[in-house]
């Protein structure tokens, strides 16, 4: 297990898959919580050659159920429910995530005895908090494609780092208080209340954003407000900017147009379709606008530097 924060392209392409791009699937790896936002086809085995063990994927972000984003989710679901007794799997996606997944599992006659299936299903109208652990939070915002759609943030617990030179000018003695100003908690000692800013530094956890299929909105902007790194749909060079509007996405232009207003630090193009023989016509699109930004293989990794 890698203890660091870092995200996997597991699948980067868009509609079809081609000989080397699988559908969509994007790996958070948190510390070893284990995040994956949509479950193409064949991520089962994209998840085998990145060394990620499967059972170790416990919540899935699914952004809509088009099923270049979902078909790869009944093949996970049976084999993690033989693998693996009593585990906890989270799926969380928009309105209508129970009744897709009651349907797939009917499709295939299978009942999960062994995983224990968690379905939350929200499709927030604004930039809203949906799910929330000890450590870490996701953030959802509704976009506009052909059926209900999220983007998710993901945003690590802001922290706070003690400062040697904060805690030598207190002439307060190191010891387990500490542990709550890290947690941003105000401690008593010896009559004194010590607040978190007066022994530390405030530091705004991480956030990874991954926009699926959508035109550009401003909902987008928000969400993706100063992430370290964003995932964005990039289906169409500008060229085809029509092709795009008809069938509901982004072009790269649009993509950088996003990350540039959002002011993040990175961004990276997905769902490439198969029509650019040359992708690099994206790259290039979307550099003029935003230039950090990286075209993807299957199976990049991307580790998000602490701030
Ligand atoms: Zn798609
Ligand atoms: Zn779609």
């Amino acid at each position: 297990m890698f203890l660091i924060m870092r995200v996997i392209t597991l699948g980067t392409a868009g509609m079809a898959p081609t000989r080397n791009r699988s559908l969509p699937s994007i790996l958070l790896d948190y510390y070893g919580d284990v995040l994956l936002f949509d479950v193409g086809e064949n991520t089962q085995r994209q998840l085998l050659k990145a060394g990620i063990n499967r059972n170790r994927v416990s919540y899935i972000f699914i952004t809509h159920w088009h099923a270049d984003h979902t078909s790869g989710l009944p093949g996970l679901l049976h084999t993690m429910n033989a693998n693996q007794a009593n585990k906890e799997l989270w799926i969380i996606g928009p309105k209508g995530t129970k009744k897709h997944v009651k349907a797939m599992l009917e499709a295939f006659e299978f009942k999960p005895d062994l995983l224990k299936l968690k379905i939350l299903e929200s499709s927030p109208k604004r930039v809203k908090t949906i799910f929330k652990t000890p450590l870490w939070r996701v953030i959802a915002a509704p976009m506009d494609h052909s059926i209900p759609i999220n983007a998710y943030a993901f945003i690590e617990n802001d922290k706070w780092k003690i400062e040697e030179s904060l805690l030598d000018k207190s002439r307060l003695s190191r010891g387990p208080w500490l542990k709550q100003i890290q947690q941003g908690r105000s401690v008593r000692i010896k009559g004194r209340i010590i607040t978190p800013e007066m022994v530390a530094r405030h530091v705004k956890g991480r956030k990874v954003v991954v926009i699926m299929d959508t035109r550009p909105n401003n909902l987008a902007i928000s969400l993706a407000k100063n992430a370290d790194i964003a995932f964005i749909e990039s289906m169409f060079s500008h060229k085809h900017l029509d092709r795009a509007i008809e069938a509901k996405h982004l072009t790269a232009l649009e993509a950088a147009m996003i990350a540039m207003k959002a002011g993040i630090k990175k961004l990276v193009l997905i769902h490439i379709s198969q029509r650019y023989k040359n992708p690099g016509v994206l790259l290039r699109e979307a550099r003029r606008v935003f230039p950090n930004t990286i075209l993807p293989r299957d199976l990049d990794v991307f580790s998000v530097p602490k701030r």
